[in-house]
């Protein structure tokens, strides 16, 4: 039986390691999950010569082995711990050509380690536009190891790794740096202390557990140990990277040259440009004002269609099938109903995304989470945070997912807190029709004023995000500063097929995972609100008639309707809450939709569709729009009026009412206390917003 070799593949984020990975093993890979934790697990088998295979193993993006993040920490144990099943025979520590001086830093402490490491210099086909050249030979000399130049893109180099992976008991194991030169006199005591252990594996234990508090290991008793203080060990680690930053920088001096006149061509005037102080902000500004102008411009046309295609739809079953039965009712009312309240708003999310894929893959997105650190460093959150933020207009669960990222635990707490102020998806579609009901079509300076609402609406919600963090970050303690390294790729034409599987991606999930949450509710709430207990709900036909003897024909089909409705199941929900949301402006039909909104909030639409459409008997070829346009109270105003409207609106952009984010805030945090200070705090400031705005504008 052939010994198989294993390999791991270590490096920055973005310096190509899945793309060698894939190089390596074709399709004989799975993904898996690292146990009790989130983080990707990808391995594969890649075949070598004379029947020899590697177990390769593609490990998340790391910085160096002072681990911060939860990615980086998976790495560090993993190549701790050589009892491991999968502790590499050889590391494969993969670099970019472009950024080689801060990519060394992570291969000299891996080397240091004494694991056999294997220098990959990836994106060699970026080299000569960049007029950077290498002296291969040298740095292998200086480094102590084996270098494969690769590029992935060009498939090439790849023959030459798999060679250096065979021959991986030839590779030297000699340390780069002295570890007790960092500081002579703690690793002397360390030495005496533990006589049998590497110097450097314990200093890398050591400042892990300064990272990540007490991490459990049998084999070292450190009890006996007076160890550094944690802001000592920091000092320690920093003057570690130093040390490496030194030796680097004279490996490089000597093994690799940079042509600067080419590096500083057109990108770099760009990037000047679009990371400026005030132009970086203007142009941010500017594409987000177009974005939203064509979403609401562009959309239109598809929603229209679609919105007047199912309400024929309705009624041509109606025509068609056995009048006044309680199935054609069901299809007609809550299926038809429900698919046309998911439907309807396919456009503006495909619109949405298209947009944002495009800045993600045009590379311009990196620039702007550049820019948007300086800010949001005051606000105690991170640079990172911004793509939590930004994606948290998709949706808050992924975008508390992409979270993990952020090293230090607090900005990520606030993060995570603050995300579900964003303007998801689910709060367009209610959104979208409450703007359509209460505010004007009017213009100003060429912009609509729908539009120009929306916008102030996204604006609101990631205000809010950057106020509650700010307040968050004064009440809850700690205090670590973390730096913060960006990656800036280059610009590109954003390829179609990466835009297309985005936008087709994202509206699938919205058609599919919130609508089936929706179309689900919409049946449930049909039958709610076409049964009801009691004789007031069944005998509604005799008792409407004998109190309102004048009504004939269509006003008594609909007085009898309103009726059944008030004294269904679900009125009797609606009616129960309305004192506490009557100050805010809405009645218990709102009510119920705001129930029904914890569940997901853009079942708010379905549920008011529900509602309205079993309300008036004989108006089927109306759309929503008009049926939500037409209601009055009891005293005949309007229900929807531009004060109840923006209360509404306040009270979705601010309201905790998303069942799932709370389950992902739960698994993320660990707790339940995070999601439930979330539930209450967001539910108050909604309220009090609403009730606010209500007050003053009605
Ligand atoms: P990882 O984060 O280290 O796993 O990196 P990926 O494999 O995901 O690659 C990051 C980016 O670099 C992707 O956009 C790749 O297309 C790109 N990339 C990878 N290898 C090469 C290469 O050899 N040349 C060039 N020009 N780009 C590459
Ligand atoms: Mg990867």
């Amino acid at each position: 039986m052939s010994k198989q070799i294993n390999v791991a593949l270590i490096g920055n984020p973005n310096t190509g390691k899945t793309s060698v990975f894939n190089a390596l093993t074709g399709l004989n890979q799975k993904v898996g999950n690292y146990p009790g934790i989130t983080v990707d697990k990808k391995e594969g088998i890649c075949k070598l010569s004379r029947g020899v295979k590697a177990h390769v193993l593609d490990l998340p993006g790391t910085y160096s082995l002072n681990a911060s993040s939860l990615d980086e920490n998976v790495v560090i144990e993993l190549l701790l711990n050589k009892n491991d099943k999968d502790f590499p025979d050889v590391a494969v520590i993969v670099s970019d050509v472009e950024n080689l001086k801060r990519n060394l830093l992570l291969f000299t402490q891996i080397k240091d380690l004494k694991i056999p490491t294997i220098l990959v210099v990836n994106m060699a086909d970026r080299m000569s536009r960049k007029g950077i050249s290498l002296n291969i030979e040298l740095l292998e000399a200086r480094l102590n190891t084996k270098i494969a130049l690769v590029s992935t893109r060009k498939n090439e180099g790849i023959q030459e790794l798999k060679t250096l992976i065979e021959n991986y008991k030839n590779l030297s194991i000699e340390p780069c740096l002295d570890t007790s030169t960092i500081d002579s006199e703690y690793f002397e005591s360390l030495k005496k202390a533990f006589p049998n252990q590497d110097l450097y594996k314990l200093w890398v234990v050591i400042s892990q557990d300064a990272n990540f508090g007490k991490i459990d290991r049998n084999e070292l008793d450190f009890s006996k140990f007076k160890t550094k203080s944690k802001s000592e060990l920091k000092r320690l680690q920093q003057k570690e990277t130093i040390k490496r930053y030194q030796f680097i920088n004279s490996v490089l001096k000597e093994g690799q040259t940079i042509d600067a006149t080419k590096a500083t061509g057109l990108r770099a005037q760009f990037d000047r440009i679009l990371t400026h102080k005030v132009w970086g902000y203007a142009i941010f500004f500017v594409i987000l004002l177009t974005i939203f102008q064509a979403i609401y411009d562009w959309a239109s046309v598809p929603m229209d269609f679609i919105d007047s295609s199912f309400a024929s739809l309705a009624d041509w079953i109606k025509m068609t099938f056995p009048e006044g039965g309680k199935f054609t009712n069901l299809i007609a009312e809550g299926v038809i109903a429900g698919i046309g309240g998911i439907v309807i708003f396919i456009p503006q999310i495909a619109f949405l995304f298209l947009f944002i894929s495009v800045l993600e893959e045009s590379g311009y997105m990196s620039r702007v989470v550049f820019l948007m650190d300086r800010v949001m460093r005051r606000f105690g959150l991170s640079g990172k945070s911004v793509v939590p933020l930004i994606s948290g207009t998709a949706c808050a669960i992924p975008a508390i997912m992409a979270t993990r990222n952020i090293e230090n635990w607090k900005e990520r707490l606030i993060t995570i807190l603050v995300t579900p102020f964003t303007t998801c998806s689910a709060r367009l579609p209610v959104y979208l029709i409450i703007i359509a009901l209460v505010i004007p079509e009017g213009r100003f300076i060429g912009l609509s004023y729908q539009a120009l609402t929306l916008m102030l609406l996204y604006l609101i919600g990631f205000g809010m995000a950057v106020f509650s963090a700010y307040i968050l970050d004064k009440i809850l303690k700690t205090n670590r500063k973390t730096f913060f390294v960006v990656e800036m790729p280059n610009y590109k034409v954003p390829l179609f097929k990466n835009v297309a599987l985005t936008v087709i991606e994202k509206t699938k999930t919205f058609v599919f995972e919130a609508g089936r949450i929706i179309l689900a509710i919409s049946i449930i709430l049909w039958i709610l609100a076409s049964y009801g207990p009691g004789k007031e709900f069944n005998n509604a036909e005799t008792i409407v008639e004998e109190t309102y003897p004048e009504l004939q024909g269509e006003q008594l089909e609909n007085k009898v309707a309103a009726y059944k409705l008030e004294h269904s199941f679900i009125g009797i929900v609606g009616k129960a809450i309305e004192p506490v949301i009557r100050p805010l402006g809405y009645d218990w039909k709102i009510g119920i939709g705001l129930v029904t909104s914890f569940a997901a909030r853009e079942v708010f639409v379905g549920t008011l569709a529900t509602i309205y459409s079993v309300g008036s008997a004989l108006d089927d070829d109306k759309t929503i729009k008009n049926k939500m346009a037409d209601e009055v109270h009891e005293d005949g105003t309007k229900v929807f009026t531009l004060a109840s409207g923006i209360s509404l609106l306040l009270f979705y952009a601010f309201a905790m009412q998303c069942m799932s984010t709370l389950a992902i805030v739960k698994r993320e945090t660990n707790s339940w206390k995070w999601p439930l200070v979330q539930l209450f705090g967001m539910s108050l400031i909604a309220y009090v917003a609403a009730l606010i705005a209500f007050q003053i504008l009605k």
